[in-house]
C-alpha cells in the first residue's frame, strides 16, 4: 500500500513525541513519521487553553528509563526541581508517609520543546496547528487521519500504515474509532476520571513548616473534606516557587458537599487549599518565560487501568488516550515514558516485517503489561476502596494498619498487602477488632489485588485467547465494585 507517511502520530504531548523519537531511533531513521499537533510550535504539549495542566512530578527511574532505552537525555531547564521522595499525610496529619525515591518536577511548558528539537533531529515531520479530527479507514483496517489545517482552514487527510493515537484522554479518535476491535472507546466517567487542577506560584516564606512545604520532597495531603475522592499536592519547583492544587472524584465532591451542606466546586476547594498553606505568604502567579499562560489551570485524568485493549489493526494507543495515569496517584507520565518506548519498539518490528495487523501489533499489548500495567487493574480496585472511606478509617488504616512492607511495595509501585490486618497476631487485636469493616475490608482489596495481578501477568499473548480473559477479568472487577458499594 502507497502511504503518505510510515506512521502518524496524532498527538505532539509527552506520549507522542517520546513514541516518535523512540520509533526513529529503533529503525534507525529509515521510516517516514509525522506528528500532527494542533498548537502552533512554541506551544506544542499544551493540553488546554489554559495551559500544560500537570502535577509536573516524575520518578528519576522513569527518566533513567528512557535514557537507556533510546538515548534522549533531559537536564534544566526541563527538570525544574529534583526531589527526594513524596511525603503522604493522613488527613489528621499524625501519620506521615515517606515513600523514598528521586524524582524531578518539571516544566512542561519548556519540557516539548526539547522534545520537538529531539524528534526533528532524527528526522521526524511535524503539522503544527492542525487538528486531527477523524480515522480514515479501509476494509476494516486504520489507514490515516483527516483533521483541519488551522492556519488555513483547509481539510487535510493524510495517509499512513499506522496511526498512533496520542490525543490524550479526552481522544475523539478512541472515542469514534471506525473499525471494529477489541479497544473500550469510552471509560466510566462518573467512576474512573478525575477533575483536577493546580497553580503555579511564586511566594515568600512564611513560617518553616515541611508539613506544607518542603523544598526537597512532594507533599501529599488525604483528606476527604479538602478533595473527596482524590488527594492535595504541593509540590516544590524552587525554593520560593510551587505547583499546588489537588483532584476531585466528582460524586465523591457531591457527597461531600451533602455531608457537610456546602456548594463547594473543584475551584473553591483549590482556591481554600492555597489560602490555608501556613507556608506561603505573597502568593503570586508564577510569570516567567517558562510559567506564562501555565500558571492557572484545570483538566482531567483517567484513573482507570489502561485500555484493556491497545492496538487495533492499523492502529494503537499510547499515554492517556490509553488511560495509562496510575489509578492510586494519577502519575501518567512515568507510565507513558515506558508505553511510549514499547511502542516504539514494537512499531518498529511491525514496519519492518510490512504489517500493521492487530495481531503483529498485539506485542504491545503484552510488553506493557508485563513491564507495568499489570498492577493498574489492583491498584484501581484500591483506589475505589479507598474513595469508599471517611477521614477517621483514613487516618486510622495509616497509622496503624500499614506497615513498612506496604511503604516499600507501593514505592516500588506494587500493591501493599496489609499483612498487619493479620487474626494471628495477638497485638492487632483490639485494632481489628475496633475497626472490622476497614479491616475486612483491606484485606479483601489485599487478596483480589493478588488475584487480579495474577490474572494480568497471563494477559494473552495473542488476540485470539482475548475475550475469555477479558471475560473474567471483568468478572472480578465488576464482583469488588459492587462489594465497595
Ligand atoms: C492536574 C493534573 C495533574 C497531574 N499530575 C501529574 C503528576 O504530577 N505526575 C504525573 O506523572 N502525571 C500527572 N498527571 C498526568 C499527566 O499529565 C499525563 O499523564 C500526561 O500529560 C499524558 O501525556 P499525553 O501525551 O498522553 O497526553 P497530553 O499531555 O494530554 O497531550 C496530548 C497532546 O495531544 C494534542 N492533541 C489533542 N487532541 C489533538 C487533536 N485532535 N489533534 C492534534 N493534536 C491533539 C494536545 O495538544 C497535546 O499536545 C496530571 C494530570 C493533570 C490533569
Amino acid at each position: 500500500m502507497q502511504t503518505d507517511y510510515d506512521v502518524i502520530i496524532s498527538g505532539g504531548g509527552m506520549a507522542g513525541l517520546i513514541t516518535a523519537s523512540a520509533i526513529a531511533k529503533f529503525t534507525n531513521q529509515k521510516f517516514s513519521i509525522l506528528v500532527i499537533e494542533r498548537n502552533p510550535k512554541v506551544d506544542a504539549g499544551k493540553k488546554t487553553v489554559s495551559g500544560w495542566i500537570c502535577g509536573d512530578a516524575v520518578s528519576k527511574r522513569s527518566i533513567d528509563f528512557m535514557r537507556t532505552e533510546i538515548g534522549l537525555a533531559y537536564g534544566r531547564p526541563e527538570l525544574e526541581q529534583p526531589v527526594k521522595g513524596v511525603v503522604a499525610y493522613s488527613p489528621d496529619h499524625e501519620a506521615p508517609i515517606l515513600f523514598d525515591g528521586e524524582g524531578y518536577v518539571l516544566n512542561r511548558k519548556i519540557l516539548p520543546q526539547r522534545q520537538v528539537s529531539d524528534a526533528e533531529k532524527l528526522g521526524v515531520e511535524f503539522e503544527f496547528e492542525t487538528t486531527a479530527e477523524s480515522l480514515l479507514s479501509e476494509n476494516g483496517r486504520i489507514v490515516g487521519i483527516s483533521g483541519t489545517d488551522r492556519k488555513t482552514g483547509t481539510k487535510v487527510k493524510k495517509t499512513s500504515k499506522i496511526v498512533v493515537d496520542a490525543t490524550g484522554s479526552a481522544s475523539k479518535l478512541r472515542q469514534n474509532l471506525p473499525i471494529k476491535s477489541k479497544i473500550q472507546r469510552e471509560i466510566d466517567k462518573e467512576n474512573d476520571l478525575e477533575s483536577t487542577g493546580r497553580y503555579i506560584l511564586e511566594f515568600d516564606n512564611a513560617r518553616d513548616d515541611t508539613t506544607y512545604f518542603d523544598p526537597d520532597y512532594c507533599i501529599i495531603h488525604l483528606d476527604q473534606d479538602l478533595a473527596p475522592g482524590g488527594y492535595a499536592w504541593v509540590f516544590p519547583k524552587g525554593k520560593n516557587k510551587v505547583n499546588i492544587g489537588l483532584g476531585v472524584q466528582h460524586k465523591s465532591l457531591l457527597r461531600r458537599n451533602r455531608r457537610l451542606s456546602s456548594n463547594d466546586t473543584l475551584q473553591s476547594l483549590i482556591d481554600k487549599y492555597v489560602d490555608g498553606n501556613p507556608a506561603m505568604k505573597n502568593r503570586r502567579l508564577a510569570d516567567g518565560d517558562g510559567d506564562s499562560g501555565n500558571s492557572k489551570g484545570n483538566w482531567q485524568v483517567p484513573v482507570r487501568r489502561q485500555n484493556d485493549c491497545m492496538v487495533a489493526d492499523g492502529y494503537l494507543l499510547v499515554g492517556d488516550s490509553a488511560w495509562m495515569p496510575r489509578p492510586i496517584d494519577a502519575g501518567g507520565i512515568g507510565p507513558t515514558i515506558v508505553a511510549a518506548v514499547l511502542a516504539g519498539r514494537n512499531i518498529a518490528v511491525a514496519l519492518e516485517a510490512e504489517d500493521a495487523s492487530e495481531e503483529m501489533l498485539w506485542t504491545y499489548n503484552t510488553d506493557y503489561v508485563r513491564a507495568y500495567g499489570y498492577q493498574m487493574a489492583s491498584f484501581e480496585l484500591l483506589r475505589r476502596y479507598l474513595q469508599t472511606l471517611s477521614n477517621e478509617k483514613i487516618s486510622y488504616g495509616m497509622k496503624h494498619f500499614l506497615s513498612n512492607d506496604d511503604v516499600q511495595n507501593i514505592t516500588r509501585r506494587e500493591h501493599p498487602n496489609f499483612g498487619r490486618v493479620n487474626l494471628l497476631n495477638p497485638i492487632m487485636w483490639l485494632r481489628i477488632f475496633t475497626h472490622w469493616d476497614l479491616a475486612v475490608g483491606l484485606r479483601y482489596t489485599a487478596k483480589m489485588s493478588e488475584a487480579l495481578i495474577e490474572h494480568n501477568l497471563n494477559y494473552p499473548t495473542n488476540p485470539e485467547h482475548f475475550a475469555d480473559w477479558h471475560r473474567k477479568l471483568l468478572r472480578m472487577m465488576n464482583e469488588a465494585y459492587q462489594r465497595f458499594s
